[in-house]
């Protein structure tokens, strides 16, 4: 063990809710300190959506013109195929009112490194990558901080905490030390992430509408130069797809999208293609004393509407918010924390049980073979009323219970 360090809010993870929850911390003046055990933020898998509540947030912090010369692709609808192939739109974000009547579609970590470069900018922020969290610190039955590993050259250290958000996604260590009550929904599915290049003669429209045969979804993502592909398939299929090899795999996504027959090529060994297991769960109870989870570590997400990281964001605004005055104070009581999960939890049951209704009505049907595409009654009501659609277009891009900036991490517009 090398080294003791000391902070106010330690924050185990630099996803969206972590990094974004540092930022606010540290524009109250809080001494904060984020563990992200990556060197960068470079990620394919994360997701690019960039929704009305996360771009009013950014406009808040005086980041509009920064965000907005970031490469991004702007989504008008999500659709959903009928059994006939045509197209059924589910939620048509035109309808909404400008200026936020789309989705952006920003690669995760250009939008994560400028909230760390912004973050980076008051004094009381620490951000350290290439920092793994081990274990809890306990003490009297109370959590006072982590113990980490730096990747970098192996040395383990502690920081010392008054308060430890963990903030580390899906698949989170210190949730599981926590040993909180939980709740786990069944997914039908697993994601296998991949790319392809893309060609100057490629559509520039920003499409992600899910391309179905049989059993098998492929949902493309546009990026500057080149195609990230979700490969969506049954619950268990990763041992049966690597051992089927990559010609059937190339062969899969030929089927799939006849475009891209000519450049599968490019996938060579499965190597390229990244298996995550998709999780739906929730925590029963967010915190123990002197802890907090929030984000997927206190609800994982599906990619089903693309919610998961404005909800993670979501949750750092109403933490930051609520236990501001009780940081400042040096008290947070269990209250305090409990206040965080009241807040948040009407609107993470709202996205699952959204979520669980799609894989029901959806995707569980597809998986298992027994249908391909959205239900009949369903595609005839949204094309019947086709301003129905604006009602999912609100539910995603705002949610429900939209999170108040903090005046004390307000700015006015900056270049
Ligand atoms: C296949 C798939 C596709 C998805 N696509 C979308 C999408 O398009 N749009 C959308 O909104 N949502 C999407 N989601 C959901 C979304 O990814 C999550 O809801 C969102 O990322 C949650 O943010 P977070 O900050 O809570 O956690 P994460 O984004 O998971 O971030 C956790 C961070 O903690 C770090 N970490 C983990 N353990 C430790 C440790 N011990 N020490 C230090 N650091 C640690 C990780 O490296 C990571 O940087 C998708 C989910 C899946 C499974």
């Amino acid at each position: 063990m090398s080294g003791t360090e000391r902070t106010t809010v330690l924050i185990s993870g630099g996803g969206p809710a972590g990094i974004v929850l540092g930022l606010l911390l540290g524009r109250a003046g809080i001494a904060v300190t984020v563990l992200e055990k990556h060197a960068d933020f470079l990620r394919d898998f994360r997701g690019d959506t960039v929704h009305a509540s996360t771009m009013r947030l950014i406009d808040d912090l005086g980041l509009a013109e920064r965000f907005r010369r970031l490469p991004q692709g702007r989504l008008g609808n999500l659709e959903l195929p009928d059994r006939d192939g045509s197209m059924v739109t589910i939620a048509d974000f035109n309808r909404l009112p400008e200026p936020y009547n789309y989705v952006g579609m920003v690669p995760q970590w250009n939008l994560l490194n400028l909230l760390a470069e912004e973050a980076a900018k008051e004094p009381s922020f620490t951000l350290r990558m290439e920092a793994e969290s081990l274990s809890l610190l306990q003490e009297g039955g109370r959590v006072a901080g982590v113990r980490y590993r730096s990747n970098r050259d192996g040395t383990e250290r502690e920081v010392r905490a008054d308060l430890t958000v963990v903030c580390e996604g899906r698949s989170s260590r210190l949730r599981q030390e926590l040993d909180l009550p939980e709740v786990a929904y069944r997914v039908p599915f697993d994601a296998w992430w991949f790319r392809l290049p893309r060609c100057p003669e490629d559509q520039d429209e920003v499409r992600i509408a899910p391309l179905i045969r049989g059993s098998e979804v492929l949902l493309t993502l546009h990026r500057e130069d080149y195609f990230q592909l979700a490969y969506l398939a049954p619950k268990g299929s990763d041992a049966r797809l690597r051992g089927e090899g990559v010609e059937s795999f190339r062969r899969r996504i030929s089927a799939l999208c006849p475009a891209f027959a000519d450049r599968v090529d490019s996938i060579t060994t499965m190597d390229q293609v990244h298996m995550l297991d998709v999780r739906l769960n929730l925590l029963r109870r967010w915190y123990a004393d002197a802890a907090l989870c929030i984000g997927d570590a206190a609800h994982a997400m599906t990619p089903v509407g693309g919610v998961g990281i404005n909800l993670a964001v979501q949750d750092a605004v109403a933490a930051a918010r609520i236990l501001e005055p009780a940081l400042q104070r040096g008290t947070v009581a269990a209250d305090d924390l409990a206040q965080v999960q009241k807040r948040r939890m009407l609107p993470t049951r709202v996205v699952q049980t959204a979520q669980r209704a799609v894989n029901r009505a959806v995707l569980q049907p597809t998986f298992e073979g027994r249908r391909s595409g959205a239900p009949a009654p369903l595609v005839a009501v949204l094309r019947g009323v086709p301003v129905l659609s604006a009602l999912p277009a609100r539910l995603v891009s705002h949610g429900i219970r939209p999170e108040p900036t903090p005046a004390f991490a307000r700015r006015a517009a900056s270049g």
